[in-house]
């Protein structure tokens, strides 16, 4: 699919809100920049993206999005170096995924033009909204849902693609303590766990708020059948490491295709740590734990880059990871922060 887009409208926001802003305290995804970039869908096809100032939207109550949840997004990051250009990290993976998604749930797929364009002409248009500041940056979140009206149980013949921008300082403050989960499951075999899809995201609430109550900050999934697998870590995949050897898990139907964590297991190789991409058993961990071979846990995605976790809960037991100096956690982060903000060679590509 390779619909031209020569020219996108902009439609300017008379005031920029941008002064009202503290870029020394900026807290995770809630402020929100001037423009954001919208584009409906209807007579079977997607219509012209625009850039409009950021605003309410207003929707039928039939709208399908708000009985059967028909939405997918993405989460992805923009940077600025110190010379004031921008970059942004494996982009048209997340073009991609949220394809992938799209699929998944019966939205039609959106053009590559329309997203890659739109976002350079949002980003061009709202740059200063980038922050320079280490460890911040600007999150940008595409999402699509169905604005399509009736209660009939079906996909919507209308849906409106949005990307909207939050300036955002560091998503985790410090290590997790994470609790292993062995009652509720994120996604199953068949399902939509591949997909970024908003649901997911609802079904995983609850039991994190059980988790929090038990003075846990996040949930390790494993996997529905048995939970004896692990599978991801919050909204994060999950890497473990045994003695020097980084694990993590393979890809599935229930396991979200990270681009933080393909990203991860290609620099670990390069910097000649050996990985293992293979099921991990919580009973492996926990003997790991004991035997003192658990050496780090860590959550892999684009908004926290890397969350290591301090230790974790398991059928009514404790185990912590004791610190370590010289943390892959910290090498990763640093080796993935340095492509993203231009501060080194990226031999990979991945730079935009
Ligand atoms: N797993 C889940 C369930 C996620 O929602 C995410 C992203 N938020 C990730 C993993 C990490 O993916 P990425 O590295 O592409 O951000």
């Amino acid at each position: 699919m390779n619909t031209a887009v020569s020219d996108i409208e902009v439609i300017k926001a008379k005031k920029t809100k941008i002064h009202d802003v503290d870029f020394d305290h900026l807290s995770f995804g809630s402020t929100f920049s001037d423009h954001m970039l919208e584009c409906n869908y209807k007579d079977g096809k997607w219509q012209a993206p625009k850039v409009v100032p950021y605003q309410p939207i207003t929707l039928d109550p039939s709208a399908k999005i708000f009985h059967y949840g028909q939405s997918v997004f993405e989460g992805m990051k923009a940077y600025k170096d110190a010379k004031n250009d921008i970059y942004l990290f494996r982009p048209l993976d997340n073009w991609k995924r949220l394809n992938i998604s799209s699929k998944r749930l019966a939205i039609p797929e959106v053009p590559e033009s329309y997203f890659m364009e739109g976002l350079k002409t949002l980003l061009k248009l709202d740059s200063e909204w980038i922050p320079k500041k280490e460890g911040s940056s600007l999150y940008i979140r595409p999402f699509i849902f169905a604005t399509g009206k009736g209660f009939h149980a079906s996909p919507a013949n209308e849906y409106k693609f949005i990307i909207a921008c939050a300036p955002s300082g560091a998503y985790f403050a410090g290590k997790v303590k994470v609790l292993i989960e062995e009652t509720y499951s994120r996604s199953a075999n068949g399902g939509v766990g591949f997909a970024k899809a908003g649901g997911n995201y609802a079904g995983q609430f609850y039991p994190t708020q059980l988790a929090v109550e038990k003075g846990y900050q996040q949930v390790i999934w494993t996997d529905d059948n048995t939970h004896e697998y692990i599978e991801e870590a919050g909204a994060m995949n999950i890497f473990i490491r045994i003695n020097d050897t980084l694990i993590t898990g393979p890809t599935s139907d229930r396991i979200l295709d990270g681009i933080t964590r393909k990203s991860i297991i290609e620099l670990a190789k390069a910097e000649g740590i050996a990985v293992e991409v293979r099921k991990i058993s919580v009973h492996e961990v926990v003997a790991a734990a004991k035997n003192g071979s658990l050496k780090e846990m860590f959550g892999a995605g684009t908004a926290a880059v890397i969350s290591p976790i301090s230790g974790f809960g398991y059928h009514g037991e404790d185990f912590d990871i004791p610190e370590l100096e010289n943390t892959y956690a910290s090498l990763m982060k640093k080796r993935i922060t340095d492509i993203q903000t231009n501060k080194c060679e990226d031999p990979f590509g991945w730079r935009f």
